[in-house]
């Protein structure tokens, strides 16, 4: 029978860079592409990432035949150790990201995640989709997009890519396999538009090796060189210059050090040298090794932080060293990022970025790239994906101008009928995002979060009141502040306080003294009005009551001994 409807649905990604997760349906039976992650920003204080809300699909498990995976970064694999149990679909990948999506699992104790490792260019059947994944060039090895066949029509589906006609590890994009898929005829293209706001091409991963090559050449002091772990070439970049400048090359940080190793597994990085442990390079005078450290971003925990605070146990730089941020940086993370440079800078170090020097290119398509990519395929429909709401309107624009039938604006958690035709957005199904707590998932707007940005903002007050069966005093209410208001060093504030606490309860009737919730109401508010917070001005006022009858306590004085 001839099926009846092909949708699309993209429960994240659409309208943000991050977090992405993609659903393909045909008849009710889904394939999935891509389930990543984001990095937390400052809404989320203490979090330190976010997942997209699946509940649209785990509500139908039961029909979800597949996982495909584009490439290995976080944004598109990072949250399957978290929502793949609910979920518990077969994987498709390639090799590469077979072997890092074990180390995670092994990393997270998830087993009996079934995995079907697919080479490039193959038939694969997931459900009714028809799958085959095609080479494209990236900032990670084995990036695909994924050319899904349909008895209703074709999809593109880009994943992350980019042009390159040298990217050093692995080929370069099959634009022959792309061609050919667009002479089949395809209906929708679904493509990346991190860098669409960018004129040109991205530029080549050979130019960036020249360029440090000279860069690090010249250098006489330590250097240290930082980049996305998952950046195998920009690594094979930085291992060979070091061994043509006379430094050994030594990687500091956990996960630098699993990604070469699952490079290596695979077969990339054969013929470049073994690194140097960092024991022996600490060893070594300082202008023989090029360090190179994870932490690109700022994160924290990560060796360059660790480095830039003077913590780190193998590694301690001296003034005139360099660090070199073969990087980007990721939008919303300039801060982070801009105190640890500034940290390095004050101590009289050398910080080299992309805006000092050519150190850097991007993993994704600027904008003839993308043009290029609609000419090859030339699709009925254009949905683009993986941007922010400014780079979705941008690339809509661009389908525009190229003619391209039916450009569509999709955002996330719209079902887009894709065939029969005209696309439409139909319905809008929940989305979200979701933050790991120890044991389980909580929605990223749950009161916890909220409770803990107005804490950071505003700080908090306890009041501890012992009070008998009838709502009167039995001692002095209790005082505390976090860093709502500064009550020790405030004359007489905190009498005025307390004074106020007692009044309100004293003022309270007979029958609301009994109730502890209309207590705690009056006590928040006399507090409020004592300390004279301005409106804006909200922390958190917390009431404790223990009620005791009058004779107990006489009966624990009696015992402390303090009164006979
Ligand atoms: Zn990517
Ligand atoms: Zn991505």
């Amino acid at each position: 029978m001839q099926p009846q409807e092909l949708v699309f649905v993209p429960l994240g990604g659409s309208g943000e860079i991050g977090l992405n997760l993609n659903l393909y349906g045909l008849d009710r039976q889904w394939l999935m592409v891509d389930l990543g992650i984001s990095f937390a920003d400052e809404t989320l204080p203490g979090v330190d990432i976010v997942l997209p809300d699946p509940s649209f699909i785990t509500a139908r498990r039961k029909d979800l035949r597949g996982l495909v995976l584009t490439h290995a970064h976080e944004d598109h694999f990072g949250a399957i150790p978290y929502l793949w149990p609910d979920l518990g679909c077969p994987i498709w990948c390639t090799r590469f990201t077979a072997a890092v999506l074990r180390r995670k699992l092994d990393e997270h104790g998830i087993k009996g995640v079934p995995v079907h490792v697919v080479t490039p260019g193959e038939r694969f059947q997931v459900g009714p989709f028809d799958c085959a994944l095609i080479q494209v060039t990236h900032s990670i090895p084995e990036a695909h997009a994924l050319a899904l066949r349909t008895p209703l029509g074709n999809v593109l589906h880009t994943g992350d890519w980019k042009l390159d006609p040298a990217p050093l590890i692995g080929p370069a994009t099959e634009i022959d396999d792309l061609e050919a898929f667009g002479r089949e005829g395809v209906l929708a293209l679904v493509c990346d538009s991190t860098n669409v706001l960018t004129p040109g091409t991205s530029g080549s991963e050979a130019e960036v090796r020249d360029s440090l090559m000279q860069l690090i050449g010249r250098q006489t002091t330590r250097v240290v060189l930082t980049t996305f772990a998952s950046n195998i070439a920009r690594l094979e970049t930085a291992i060979k210059v070091a061994r043509a400048v006379g430094r050994e090359p030594c990687a500091v940080g956990r996960s630098m050090r699993r990604m070469i190793e699952a490079a290596r597994e695979v077969g990339y990085l054969q013929d470049v040298p073994e690194l140097i442990d960092e024991r022996t390079a600490s060893n070594l005078p300082r202008d023989k090794v090029l360090w190179l450290a994870t932490g690109c971003q700022g994160e924290p925990r990560a060796a360059l932080a660790r480095i830039a605070a003077g913590q780190h146990p193998s590694i301690r730089l001296d003034p005139e060293d360099v660090v070199i941020f073969s990087s980007k940086i990721i939008p919303g993370n300039e801060r982070t990022l801009y105190n640890l440079h500034n940290s390095l800078v004050a101590r009289g170090i050398e910080v080299i970025t992309e805006h000092d020097h050519f150190v850097h290119v991007s993993g994704h398509p600027c904008r003839d790239e993308v043009e290029q990519m609609y000419r090859w395929i030339r699709p009925q429909i254009a949905i683009p994906v993986h941007g922010e709401a400014r780079h979705l309107h941008e690339h809509l624009a661009l389908a525009h101008r190229l003619e391209v039938p039916e450009p569509l604006e999709v955002r996330n958690g719209d079902l887009v009928r894709l065939a029969p035709g005209p696309a439409q957005i139909l319905d809008e199904v929940p989305t979200g995002r979701l933050v790991p707590e120890n044991s389980h998932l909580l929605p990223a707007d749950d009161d916890l979060y909220r409770t803990r940005r107005r804490l950071m903002a505003h700080g908090t007050i306890l009041v501890g009141l012992v009070l008998d069966g009838y709502g009167s005093l039995l001692a002095a209410p209790q005082l505390s502040t976090f860093g709502a208001v500064d009550l020790e060093r405030e004359e007489g504030l905190k009498g005025t306080v307390v004074d106020g606490i007692e009044d309100a309860i004293e003022a309270l009737e007979d029958d609301a003294a009994l109730e502890d919730e209309r207590i705690r109401e009056s006590v928040r508010a006399a507090t409020r009005r004592s300390l004279r917070l301005p409106r804006d001005k909200r922390p958190i006022i917390e009431v404790q009551i223990t009620r005791l009858a009058r004779d107990t306590l006489d009966n624990l004085v009696d015992d402390a001994g303090m009164v006979g």
